[in-house]
């Protein structure tokens, strides 16, 4: 690690992007909060990347209602906990820094289905899409209420 590293990490030490203590440099999120994260798995809708409840269905009751203006979406983590707050203090407390984990989890879970559709974007667009999308009861067009289950 570069000097200047070393105490840019002592003003300024790295938070965990789930409940925002203090963790050590190097590691992504606190061991607590590792252990609570519940990252989205299958099955999900074909549409929004929602949870389904009932597995013989392709899409939510939501999506199965009405047209979204994008083609296919992901969600990474359930809406729940503390991901939740976490979520909003990165909407509403500016941390920006958040991103990185969250974007690491996506790639994490979708890196294959992102190579797969040739999806590229540079940092700076990838933090602003997902400011601006993120938290679901923000979402434009399309998305409803019940869209909060997810994200
Ligand atoms: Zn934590
Ligand atoms: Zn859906």
């Amino acid at each position: 690690m570069k000097i200047k590293e070393v105490l840019a990490s002592i003003v300024f030490p790295p938070r965990c992007p789930v409940c925002d203590e203090v963790i050590h440099v190097g590691k992504d999120t606190c061991d607590d909060c590792r252990k609570k994260v519940v990252c989205i798995g299958e099955p999900v809708c074909k549409k929004c990347g929602k949870p389904l409840e009932n597995q013989r269905r392709e899409y939510c009751s939501d999506c199965a209602r009405k047209q979204h203006y994008f083609s296919q979406g992901k969600a990474v983590f359930v809406y729940q906990g503390e991901i939740r707050q976490s979520m909003y203090r990165f909407k509403y407390s500016n941390k920006r820094e958040y991103a990185a984990y969250y974007a690491k989890e996506a790639a994490r879970i979708y890196g294959g289905w992102i190579r797969r559709k040739q999806i590229t974007a540079g940092r700076k667009k990838a933090e602003d899409t997902i400011r601006r999308r993120c938290l679901p009861w923000r979402w434009e067009k399309g998305c409803s209420s019940q869209s909060k289950n997810a994200w």
